[in-house]
């Protein structure tokens, strides 16, 4: 490549440093920051954001990206960096700014009345705003453009190269197997008895140590990253060197801390793990929200949900909680950490029933955007498939329809790279194990490593060079498909409870 993408790499490489100081003073507002500070934070952070998006849309950019597109074929990297950044500059240069303002105006509005419709329980409240974000939404896509459906516009935003095409039938292959799984474990009339949960209380220090062990256990660098305790857990900060995850605590069990931990320690895992030559280059970056939630769900899910995690770990399980193991066994622990029960709330929901919560909201996106469900039509045909899946029908619409935030900023689109996150992950390992021989006998014995090596491997070291699909691909000799999951999810539910 020549001068105009040595020039581009400059301008790329002032926006990552942007984008490294957004992501601490991101954290710190989370963790740290006392109240008071919020709204200069808030001005702190919108000149950030602000000045970000000035030097990608500048129309020397543009230029740049042209010339250097045209400049002979280079190395998977460069060609990597080109598609990535024309993907972004696109994408901001494409909507008008009158559109960015109202959108902005309008989100604002927008959270307020659902906060209020979802503390009353009144739909009314956020129907006109919500309308009205349809159709900003179906303006947007039209800004965009796509080929097919005005949906896919959405989802690209989401994960790059995602349409309703290969969508489809991955929910698809989903619904089949998990509907008559899920129906038959809620028929069963004896569930293993987890009451011992609930007998003592999980003191909070212990639940932190706790959780610092088991993610040191699993390869996360604390040199190069820190644990704190958060509202909302998430994976932030700056950059490989400065990781920067949280979790929760709650007293009454211990299964939303040392879970959210893997969780989130997967996440960080995989910021660790990208690759250093690449570091300021768009394509160094994670490879988008399917392919990270591959890498959280991995840990915590496949591998910290397994029989053979909680056999690994049950000596550590006493030592932390003496008195809320008495009488206890690791078959006990494994069958409390993984309840299977169809229920209302999507970020309550366990891992088999979860990616039926995400096929609903991804079934009424796309006939909403589409023009094929109208809103005062919505609550009801939501509670309708919640009824048709799940086997459950709120009673509210605060625990319906009006559960989620993400439809009150927009986020049409968003819901469906968490199950890819769950599809990803099952693929994966099944591509890991081929190579790496039983991942169970390791995790029985407390070996992450080659697990963690062929993730940093095949995954993290290879940034955003690929297209997400393509990534999951090379990685395992296919495209994304639903049977690894679903193979995965059978598998357990047999071993759990005989069905
Ligand atoms: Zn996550």
């Amino acid at each position: 490549m020549g001068e105009a993408y040595e020039a581009l790499m400059v301008q790329m490489r002032e926006l990552d440093v942007i984008g490294q100081i957004s992501g601490l003073l991101g954290w710190d507002q989370e963790v740290m920051m006392p109240p008071k500070a919020a709204a200069m934070r808030a001005e702190q952070l919108a000149w950030l954001s602000k000045e970000g998006h000035t030097r990608m849309t500048a129309p020397e950019v543009g230029e740049l990206i042209s010339a250097a597109e045209s400049e002979v074929n280079g190395s998977e990297v460069e060609q990597g960096n080109i598609r990535i950044i024309r993907d972004s500059y696109d994408k901001a240069t494409k909507k008008p700014t009158e559109f960015v303002e109202e959108k902005a105006r309008h989100t604002s509005k927008s959270i307020v009345s659902w906060t209020e419709a979802r503390e009353k329980n009144d739909f009314s409240i956020f129907r006109d705003d919500l309308a009205k974000m349809i159709d900003m939404s179906r303006q947007l896509a039209g800004y965009l453009g796509y080929e097919d459906n005005p949906y896919d516009a959405l989802l690209d935003l989401y994960e790059s190269g995602l349409c309703v095409a290969k969508l489809d039938p991955l929910f698809q292959g989903l619904r089949d197997s998990s509907v008559p799984l899920i129906k038959a474990v809620s028929e069963l009339e004896n569930k293993p008895d987890c009451s011992w949960v609930h007998k003592h209380p999980w003191p909070k220090a212990s639940q932190e140590a706790f959780s610092q062990a088991i993610s040191e256990a699993i390869g996360f660098d604390f040199q190069a990253g820190r644990r704190d305790e958060s509202t909302h857990p998430f994976c932030g900060g700056s950059n490989p060197d400065d990781v920067r995850w949280t979790t929760r605590y709650d007293e009454k069990e211990p299964f939303g801390a040392i879970y959210g931990t893997m969780h989130e320690t997967g996440h960080a895992l995989y910021e660790q793990g990208r690759p250093r030559d690449l570091d300021f280059q768009p394509a160094g970056e994670a490879n988008g929200l399917g392919v990270h939630e591959s890498q959280s769900r991995l840990w915590e899910n496949q591998v910290g949900r397994s029989l053979a995690f909680c056999e690994w770990s049950f000596p550590m399980w006493q030592e932390y909680f003496p008195a809320n193991f008495e009488g206890v066994t690791p078959e006990m622990l494994w069958q409390a950490a993984n309840q299977v029960e169809a229920s209302l709330i999507r970020v309550e929901a366990d891992e088999a029933t979860y990616n039926l919560h995400v096929m609903i909201r991804y079934e009424i996106e796309k006939k909403l955007i589409n023009g094929e469900l109208e809103v005062d039509d919505l609550p009801d045909a939501w509670d309708d498939m919640y009824e048709e899946f799940l086997g459950v029908r709120s009673p509210t619409r605060t625990e319906g329809v009006l559960q989620d935030i993400h439809w009150s900023f927009g986020a049409f689109g968003y819901f469906p790279t968490y199950t890819l996150g769950n599809l990803y992950s099952a693929q994966l390992l099944q591509a890991a194990e081929k190579d790496i021989g039983s991942i169970d006998e390791q995790v029985r014995r407390g070996d992450f490593t080659p697990l963690l090596d062929w993730m940093r491997t095949h995954v993290h070291a290879r940034g955003s060079i690929l297209e997400p699909s393509d990534h999951i691909e090379e990685a395992t000799g296919e495209q994304p498909k639903p049977d690894a999951f679903v193979a995965y999810l059978a598998d357990k539910i047999n071993a759990l409870y005989g069905v």
